[in-house]
């Protein structure tokens, strides 16, 4: 029988994010959100707490959870501050695909840095002229003696800044569009490699956003993760393992929005009572409480997939694509709730609006989660 209780493991682990992230997170989220500060003392605290490299095997050092954990810990932080949320996750997109394509020797060399002291890792898919599309990639692998030489930019890059690896897609002939991409593991070091200035953002405005460019970077085919023309379905298989917390850091931001609200609705009065007594109110509070909890529902239940060795891509795109469709009309109904003060970067629903708006769009804009939720659902019927 399925069971919504969590073990007294997953307790203690989603009670030290909750703490964290309410204690040493919370508190300085709207000063980072103001300043655009990327709060590396943070991301520092996370590491030492296991709360980042979540998907690490504990053989590298890593926390070795599955999704659901992942999920449990991924709301509480968002819940506190989602551009946080986002540079403390990077580091699981970036090593997923040494995870699932690297070899033995490739995982201990790459992996065990990332787990004996903090360092931050960037996954490297998005080009300028469009990110839905990677079998259009111009980033250009060619091939010289044993080595690849790497040529191209990338875009949108999350802790690209700050990161001390890169993974990497890029081309080995872009007439064979899917068939030739193909990932590499690209450190900060390597000659060619250059970083662009931190990007004005909407939101998660803590994290940190770059393009990385390359000009000839030379990578031995040491750093190749998988066979040539592998790198498109390492991608996929990548984004079908780290939509899920999408799901939940979406589910995390709503779960605040709704919070915000309903406490603000008990305290504000019109017409001599509080708005919680109108009924308007009541009915956006009561659809928002029932979007937030099937977000939760879906994100565990494709967790719970995942972690029973299916790949998920079904369940997942919806897991991601509803909560982030959530999180963004929870915040706009949290506002509206708010009335004028709502719209006041004073008070923290306006600033849970912009966060939300960023899961609508990365990791595969929602678009292409209905493209792909739809493709999975009409193959059961062909
Ligand atoms: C803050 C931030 C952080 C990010 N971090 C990373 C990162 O760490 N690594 C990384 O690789 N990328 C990252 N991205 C990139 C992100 O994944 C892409 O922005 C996203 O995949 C969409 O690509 P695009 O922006 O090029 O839009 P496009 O691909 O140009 O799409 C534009 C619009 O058209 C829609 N569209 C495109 N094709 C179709 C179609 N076939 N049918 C219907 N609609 C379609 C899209 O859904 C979108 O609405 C980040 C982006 C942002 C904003």
């Amino acid at each position: 029988m399925p069971d919504f209780s969590l073990t007294p493991e997953q307790e203690n682990l989603r009670d030290l994010a909750r703490k964290f992230a309410r204690t040493e997170m919370a508190p300085h989220a709207a000063e980072c959100d103001r300043t655009s500060r990327f709060p590396e003392e943070i991301y520092r605290r996370a590491y030492e707490l296991g709360l980042m490299n979540l998907n690490v095997p504990t053989e590298y050092g890593g926390s070795g959870l599955g999704l659901f954990d992942q999920s449990l810990i991924v709301e509480e932080l968002a819940y506190a501050c989602g551009g946080m949320t986002t540079s403390t996750i990077a580091n699981c997109l970036a090593l997923e695909p040494i995870l699932l394509d690297g070899t033995p020797e490739q995982k201990e060399r790459l992996l065990t840095p990332f787990c004996a002291e903090y360092h931050l890792a960037s996954f490297a898919l998005t080009e300028p002229s469009g990110g839905s599309d990677p079998g259009a990639m111009r980033t250009l692998a060619q091939k010289d003696g044993d080595d690849y030489l790497v040529t191209g930019e990338k875009c949108f890059i999350s802790n690209a800044p700050n990161a001390s690896l890169y993974t990497v897609f890029a081309t080995i002939d872009p007439k064979l569009r899917h068939k030739g991409v193909t990932a590499f593991a690209v450190p900060r070091t390597a000659e060619g490699l250059s970083v662009g200035p931190d990007e004005e953002k909407m939101g998660h405005r803590a994290s940190s956003t770059a393009t990385v460019r390359f000009d000839r970077v030379r990578v031995p085919a040491a750093d190749r993760l998988g066979p040539e023309g592998n790198g498109f379905s390492l991608a996929m298989r990548t984004l079908d393992q780290t939509r899920t917390p999408i799901g939940a850091l979406a589910t995390g931001i709503a779960q605040a929005a709704l919070d915000h609200a309903a406490r603000y609705s008990l305290k504000r009065e019109t017409f001599g009572k509080p708005i919680a007594e109108h009924q308007a109110i009541q009915i956006k509070l009561a659809t928002m409480a029932q979007a937030v909890q099937a977000s939760r529902l879906l994100t565990w239940h494709s967790a719970w997939t995942i972690d029973r060795g299916q790949r998920g891509t079904f369940e997942s795109s919806m897991a991601k694509c509803f909560a982030s469709d959530t999180a963004f009309a929870v915040a706009d109904q949290a506002i509206q709730i708010f009335g004028g003060y709502g719209y006041m970067r004073e008070y923290p629903v306006e600033k849970l609006l912009r966060d939300a708006k960023l899961t609508q769009i990365y990791e595969g804009a929602n678009e292409i989660q209905r493209t792909v939720i739809a493709r999975e659902l009409l193959r059961k019927y062909a």
